[in-house]
């Protein structure tokens, strides 16, 4: 089976793995390319090598079996479109046994070990037993579902700000950095009726927040006086967490989502937050329950996701797989695998 592997940061090769003769298979129709992958590529992020990166899959069930134990809403089967969630307890630290909750899972193409189909630069992924899959209807294009999995991950966040709701209905939002997690965010915040301010300082992305409808300001200046209820950081810059605080009304939410790398330090004024009563939330964790609801968004945002996947890279066709890594996508960018 051809694969792109990262042989070390800096470098993906086309690599060749066995296909497995047992266990649960999908075969993948797209994946997408996180901001997380940068990390990973660029050597911010450290994971076991040779690595199959791609934690962002929707594909078809090929294989699968009962004692697979994969865990999937009945009827689920071989032939049925799924989106796999990245991350599988590991069904053996104090957090699964005593929290429900894993604290060491492994996900699909970053920290899942060995020689085997573990990621999604693949055609074929293996699926290992506790793997959550979730329908994907065939009507949702690949360039919207493929916006499903970070979409979750934004969801998570917003529950964990707000309990069991996404947002409080009408919130409106400043979301810092328009790229895939900038769009999900924008587009959840408009889900729940709230106006949506993009704040991004790349002209390309500005364009893109204001083809698919987002107010779009280039700099922290033009933001107005009182600040935001919530403002959504997916910038990427620790500098960016700094600002985002600034840029908060009294009692408003800070939802960090830009730094899931270790980006560096930035100065804050615990004054800020205490005095202003502001809440900081974070999330690197994406729960299971909010991976349906995303799907449903994706598929039914009347926001033209599609226009945000601006590079489509065909894995056949592709002999120099570093290239998804050194150049920016204007928006999202994916790889299209071939029916
Ligand atoms: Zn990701
Ligand atoms: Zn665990």
């Amino acid at each position: 089976m051809r694969v792109f592997e990262l042989e070390r940061p800096g470098s993906v090769r086309v690599g060749v793995r066995a296909m497995p003769s047992a266990g649960a298979l999908l075969r993948v129709e797209t994946t997408g390319v996180c901001g997380t992958d940068h990390h990973v590529f660029g050597g911010r992020i450290a994971v076991p090598t040779p690595c199959l990166l791609g934690h962002e899959v929707i594909g078809r069930i090929e294989r699968l079996a009962r004692a697979d134990g994969i865990v999937a809403e009945a009827g689920v089967g071989v032939g049925d479109r799924v989106l796999v969630a990245p991350s599988v307890p590991c069904g053996d630290c104090e957090g699964c046994r005593g929290l429900g909750r894993c604290l060491d899972r492994p996900v699909y193409g970053l920290t899942m070990a060995g020689d085997g189909l573990t990621g999604g630069f693949s055609p074929l992924l293996a699926l290992v037993p506790g793997t959550r899959v979730y329908r994907v209807p065939e009507r949702v294009p690949a360039k919207r579902a493929v916006f499903a999995e970070p979409m979750a991950c934004v969801l998570s966040a917003l529950r964990k700000a707000y309990d069991a709701h996404y947002a409080p209905p009408a919130t409106d939002a400043l979301v810092m950095g328009f790229g895939p997690i900038g769009v999900c965010a924008a587009v959840a915040i408009a889900a729940s009726g709230g106006d949506v301010t993009v704040l991004e300082h790349d002209p390309e992305r500005r364009s893109l927040a204001l083809e698919l409808g987002f107010a779009a300001l280039a700099g922290a200046a033009q933001t107005p006086p009182r600040g935001y209820p919530l403002v959504i950081d997916s910038a990427g810059t620790p500098a960016a967490f700094a600002s985002g605080l600034e840029l908060l009304a009294w009692g408003g939410t800070l939802v960090e989502m830009g730094n899931y790398a270790d980006l560096g330090a930035v100065a804050i004024k615990p004054s800020d937050i205490c005095l202003r009563d502001l809440r900081v939330i974070g999330s690197g964790e994406t729960l299971y329950d909010d991976f349906p609801p995303a799907i449903r968004l994706v598929a039914e945002t009347p926001v033209a996701l599609e226009a945000a996947i601006t590079d489509v890279h065909r894995f056949d066709a592709m002999t120099e797989p570093s290239l998804l890594f050194t150049a920016r996508a204007r928006g999202k960018a994916l790889i299209a695998f071939a029916s």
